[in-house]
């Protein structure tokens, strides 16, 4: 950061975004496309999006919803199930805009049900998959209702990731939005091949932000918020600059009214103000210096991707984010509505 309170970065990508489809696909992809390069599309539509052909057919309604003239190019992940067969991993991986598969323990989130129920079921994939070089991306907890929902990440790396990854000791993981200080432990002690997506949410808030002065739908995702030392040494590790660690942010839209309800829906959005909240957290971890590695370079190196061109300018202004977005015939509540962010963006420049 310089005197003046700005930071420039290479033009960064999102490694974990959701974007639904038809209106609601409509009312957010612009907000990427203002801050984002690229963006790694997350697949749990219903019905999910399972095969290269419905991944190619995806992209196209996500491009057409992308503002004349903003160069954002989506690349894709297919939703693994049970019965993907193995040869999906070669057609994903011919497709060229297929960054991998995504692991939905089944019932683990939005969308997640038809997900796979027993990892055994997907082993000829993930040989097949290892083989290609394409990437697992993984929603990493377990689903068992027994276990405390915030050691439910922790629980997952003991009984499935560290065997998958000692199993198959090619295959490139990513541990999708880390929370705790366990899977910080597990993914910068790792072998070669794994990395992992932060939020912004889960490096600026605590669980307390759940329960802050009542109920509070809107902070709610999966995996949901953890504990302040949870959220501590994430900090310390993306502050620590690993190139295992890198931005998503799991912006996941829903409207106003399934979440604000008896039972709402899980999921936060932060497309709206992405990278300005990231700029916040790595202020104030005192690392505004490790943003663009993280936002930047980190993931585009893992998945072997050029990094891109051009730049966005960061100026620490605040501004009031509006309290709502229409979001087809409903309404979307950013993270931070009807609140302030401190910085935003001055300018992009796209080459
Ligand atoms: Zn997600």
């Amino acid at each position: 950061m310089n005197a003046s309170g700005a930071v420039t970065l290479r033009r960064p990508d999102d490694f974990h975004l959701h974007v639904r489809d038809g209106e609601a696909l409509a009312a957010v992809v612009p907000f990427s496309a203002a801050r984002f390069a690229r963006a790694l599309i997350m697949p749990n539509l219903r019905p999910p999006v399972r095969t290269t052909a419905e991944a190619l057919a995806y992209r196209q309604r996500i491009l057409a919803a992308v503002p004349a003239g903003a160069p954002f190019t989506p690349l894709m992940s297919l939703y693994l199930t049970d019965q993907t067969p193995a040869e999906e991993a070669e057609r994903a991986r011919e497709s060229g805009c297929i960054l991998g598969f995504k692991l939905y323990p089944a019932g683990a989130t939005t969308h997640s049900d038809a997900g796979v129920t027993d990892i055994r079921a997907v082993y000829g994939l993930l040989e097949r998959l290892q083989e290609t070089g394409l990437a697992l991306q993984v929603h990493g907890e377990v689903t068992d209702p027994r276990v405390d929902v915030f050691d439910r990440e922790a629980r997952f790396i003991d009984t499935v990731l560290a065997p998958l990854a000692e199993r198959f000791a090619r295959l490139r993981i990513v541990f999708e939005h880390i929370t705790t200080r366990a899977a910080v432990e597990f993914v910068l002690g790792a072998r070669e091949g794994i990395a992992a997506t932060v939020t912004p949410q889960h490096l600026l808030m605590n669980r307390n932000a759940l329960f802050a002065g009542g109920i509070r739908p809107h902070h709610y995702c999966l995996p949901v918020l953890k504990s302040e030392a949870d959220r501590e040494a994430l900090c310390a590790a993306v502050r620590g600059g690993s190139p295992r660690l890198f931005l998503g942010t799991d912006s996941a839209p829903h409207a106003r009214s399934a979440k604000e309800s008896a039972c709402g829906c899980a999921g936060i959005f932060s497309a709206h103000a992405a990278l300005e909240l990231y700029a916040e957290a790595f202020e104030a971890m005192g690392a505004l210096d490790r943003l663009e590695a993280f936002a930047a370079h980190h993931g585009a190196d893992f998945y072997g991707l050029p990094r891109n061109g051009g730049r966005v300018r960061l100026v620490k202004t605040a501004w009031d984010v509006p309290p709502s977005y229409p979001f087809g015939a409903g309404e979307l509540i950013g993270l931070r509505a009807g609140e302030r962010i401190g910085w935003r963006i001055a300018a992009v420049e796209e080459t």
